[in-house]
């Protein structure tokens, strides 16, 4: 099979997308997931004409008069008294302003005198309320389907009443790692073998990615139990991740194992370092993903590819933030005939590092990498000062 560029690798994954069904649930529960219904609100907000200070409600023709106090008006009370010449009424934050005022000023531009009654003492009083329906009105759209739902939004659902909200499922992700050097990370490895830091590296990225993981364990480089690993995830998940395994050793057996469990493999290398022998497969309504061993690869394959797929599969369009910052260093690279994906640090000044880096198994560089940028396949060079677009990782 022919090795594919990047582009043309996340075109494949991209139009193999199938969208996962919705479900009901609490809106406590909503944050972080992917709002699927268009949610209006059932009042105008503000409610009422809301006071946005403590202080005394008149008519602004009034301002400069020494003003009969009528009533003091709670915030969660109804003012039992219109405000007319000569009068105020004194109001907290939060509460109804009485009909007949159009000005609240504040408490501390005021002054009580011995008769009782109040003067404004300030210069001139802004409005110092919020008119009824100044911010949404009843029936007024305020949040669209497709929207990750964030803290602020679940404020909004709260305030129309919103308890109760549709949103799209979360992918069953299935997780496995291969390899007979393999060990769980509460084992000592000894000669030989290393932990398995992949899997839960993985498991981390489903989760903010907004999928459900599930883990299934490491499978040894046994073409049966490898086999019976990825039959089972396949009839349990909506994705399976495979890492490891899909190189061209001896023992990588993945790609063979996929294609006898009748996973039509749609490429099985990408033009792209690090990642190359990453392999990508449909199984009916299932996708499997073969990413590399090398833990470097797996997690930037996951975030350039496995990420918009998960993303697009609840009809999110999930964007990475991205910045255009200038090279603090001049960049070289030994080989350019791949595109490439640079891991950097962005300095103090918000400058581009890259990261010293001693191949795609070196974990710990990547555990300070603030983003990775793209150099395109045949570029060398990338001069100091030279501006890349760092995308957030
Ligand atoms: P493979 O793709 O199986 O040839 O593995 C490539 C490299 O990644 C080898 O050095 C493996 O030991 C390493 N590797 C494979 N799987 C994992 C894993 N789950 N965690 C950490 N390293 C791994
Ligand atoms: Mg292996």
């Amino acid at each position: 099979m022919e090795m594919i560029s990047f582009e043309k690798a996340f075109e494949v994954v991209m139009n193999s997308v199938f969208e996962t069904d919705t479900e009901i649930i609490s809106f406590t529960d909503s944050f972080g997931r992917i709002l699927a219904e268009d949610i209006s609100s059932d009042t105008d907000m503000p409610p009422f004409h809301r006071s946005a200070v403590d202080g005394y409600a008149c008519r602004r023709e009034d301002l400069y008069d020494d003003l009969e106090v009528m009533e003091v008006i709670p915030a969660g009370k109804v003012p039992k008294k219109k405000v007319e010449e000569g009068q105020c009424s004194k109001i907290m934050t939060g509460a109804i302003v009485p009909v007949g005022s159009d000005v609240v000023f504040m408490v501390e531009d005021s002054e009580k005198l011995v008769s009782g009654k109040i003067r404004f003492t300030g210069k001139d009083s802004k409005k110092n309320y919020s008119s009824k329906g100044e911010d949404v009105r009843k029936g007024d759209v305020v949040m669209r389907k497709g929207k990750y739902i964030k803290p602020q939004d679940i404020a909004v659902m709260a305030s129309v009443g919103h308890t109760n909200v549709i949103v799209k499922k979360k992918p069953l992700v299935a997780v496995m790692s291969t390899g007979d050097e393999l060990v769980e990370p509460d084992i000592s490895p000894g000669i030989s073998k290393i932990r398995n830091s992949n899997a839960y590296q993985l498991m981390a990225q489903v989760e903010r990615a907004g999928g459900k993981g599930i883990y299934y364990g490491i499978s040894p480089d046994l073409e049966k139990e490898t086999s019976n690993l990825i039959q089972r995830a396949i009839s349990e998940n909506d994705i399976v991740i495979l890492t490891g395994g899909v190189s061209m050793g001896d023992f990588d057996f993945v790609p063979s194992v996929l294609k006898s469990l009748g996973v039509n493999i749609l490429f099985d290398r990408v033009n792209v370092q690090p990642g190359k022998p990453t392999t990508f497969g449909v199984h009916r309504k299932v996708v499997v993903f073969g990413l590399p061993g090398n833990p470097v690869s797996s997690f930037i394959q996951f975030e350039t590819l496995v990420r918009p797929f998960l993303s697009r599969m609840m009809s999110y369009e999930w964007k990475p933030g991205e910045q255009l910052l200038p090279m603090a260093v001049r960049y070289e690279r030994k080989s350019f005939d791949r595109m490439g994906w640079v891991p950097v640090i962005i300095t103090g000044e918000s400058e581009v590092l890259p990261v010293e880096f001693h191949g795609s198994a070196h974990l710990t560089a990547m555990s300070d990498t603030d983003g990775i940028f793209a150099i395109e396949s045949g570029i060398k060079t990338i001069e100091k000062g030279e501006l890349v677009s760092v995308r957030q990782i």
